[in-house]
């Protein structure tokens, strides 16, 4: 078996259980320039496949052992199976065995004697279609990224924390668990731009993002970038007493980064203030009223001298909030 390919070089897998036509495959085949590889039959190629991952797999329908109608099946399950053409290239030409084979996944089929121009272009074609659904699908993942993560901090963004929290409320309301949301905002961090420079507040919002993230661990939380120095952690089936130990944490964990901070009016470090909130989500109620009581226990919070973390409470007046980034 040959494994030393050129990367730029196509590499096609046929698998025919007839030596004649494998050999007059790979002959035209590498006239155009493509790597070969040959397997006699499904099971040997299903290896070859997973070994190899050939840009296109041209298949016999009849062959002994495993037919290729099974083998393309099994191919689609297999990693990038998904994204390999499988070219059926057989005698059968009957309305059955041409449904059946795109049913099993074949993406094309052409009937022997081979009519050698056209199988030709269809491979070209094939190769060139599926690399750039490859590219596109790359290209969409990069987007999806893009809008779904916070570029400087890498958690999650502020779009991001809307839909999980708009799903997560609903989630919750539906099996009536407590769903809890800090809301956290490092302290005087404007003077800490003015002191260090804003490519610094940067650093440090990288770190204290870190920390955070650290401090979250089942697999169901959620900390994003809310605005410019804001995070959000959202905590599902979480009860106010969870959330609090968890907001206790996450201030202590910003306070032990020891980031120097000379202008802080609070310690000689960066230090940050959380406001949480809790509640069993009601049908038909709006989780911006919950957004809105943590807000108002973190301005609480910076009223009573920051570096500190306050449960929202139905005392704490709606009638102030505080000036957000980006909101
Ligand atoms: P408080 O203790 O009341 O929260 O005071 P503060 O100075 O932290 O609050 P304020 O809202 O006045 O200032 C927030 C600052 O955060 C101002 C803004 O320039 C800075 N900021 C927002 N986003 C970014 C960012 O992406 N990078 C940097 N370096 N600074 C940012
Ligand atoms: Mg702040
Ligand atoms: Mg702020």
């Amino acid at each position: 078996m040959k494994t030393n390919f050129q990367k730029n070089q196509s590499l096609v897998l046929i698998v025919d259980d007839e030596p004649f036509i494998r050999t007059q495959l790979r002959l035209a085949l590498e006239r155009e320039g493509y790597q070969i590889v040959e397997a006699r039959d499904g099971r040997e190629a299903l290896i070859m496949f997973q070994q190899l991952h050939p840009q296109i797999v041209l298949m016999d329908a009849i062959m002994p052992d495993m037919d290729g109608f099974e083998c393309c099946m099994q191919l689609q399950s297999l990693d990038h199976g998904k994204y390999t053409p499988v070219l059926m290239i057989t005698g059968l030409e009957d309305q059955e065995s041409v449904d059946h084979a795109f049913d099993v996944g074949a993406v094309d089929y052409v009937t022997k004697p081979i009519h050698w121009p056209v199988l030709r272009q269809r491979v070209k074609r094939l190769i060139q279609q599926c690399q750039l659904q490859q590219q596109l699908e790359a290209a969409n993942q990069e987007l999806q990224k893009l809008v779904t993560i916070d570029g400087l901090t890498q958690v999650a963004s502020r779009r991001r924390f809307e839909e999980y929290f708009a799903q997560e409320w609903q989630r919750m309301a539906r099996e009536q668990l407590s769903l809890s949301l800090i809301l956290c905002d490092v302290d005087y961090f404007k003077s800490y731009n003015d002191t260090y420079g804003h490519r610094a507040g940067d650093r440090c919002l990288q770190k204290v993002a870190q920390a955070i993230k650290d401090s979250v661990k089942r697999p169901a939380d959620l900390v994003a970038r809310y605005g410019g120095e804001e995070f959000a952690v959202i905590l599902p089936k979480t009860e106010v007493q969870g959330a609090m130990v968890l907001a206790a944490k996450i201030c202590s964990v910003v306070r032990r980064l020891a980031i120097p901070h000379s202008n802080s009016q609070v310690s000689g470090y960066v230090t940050i203030s959380a406001g949480v909130a809790a509640d069993i989500p009601q049908p038909g109620s709006d989780f911006q009223d919950m957004i809105s009581a943590a807000d108002r226990a973190l301005y609480q919070a910076k009223i009573e001298g920051r570096d500190r973390f306050l449960q929202s409470t139905p005392q704490l007046s709606s009638n102030f909030s505080l000036p957000r980034w980006g909101a």
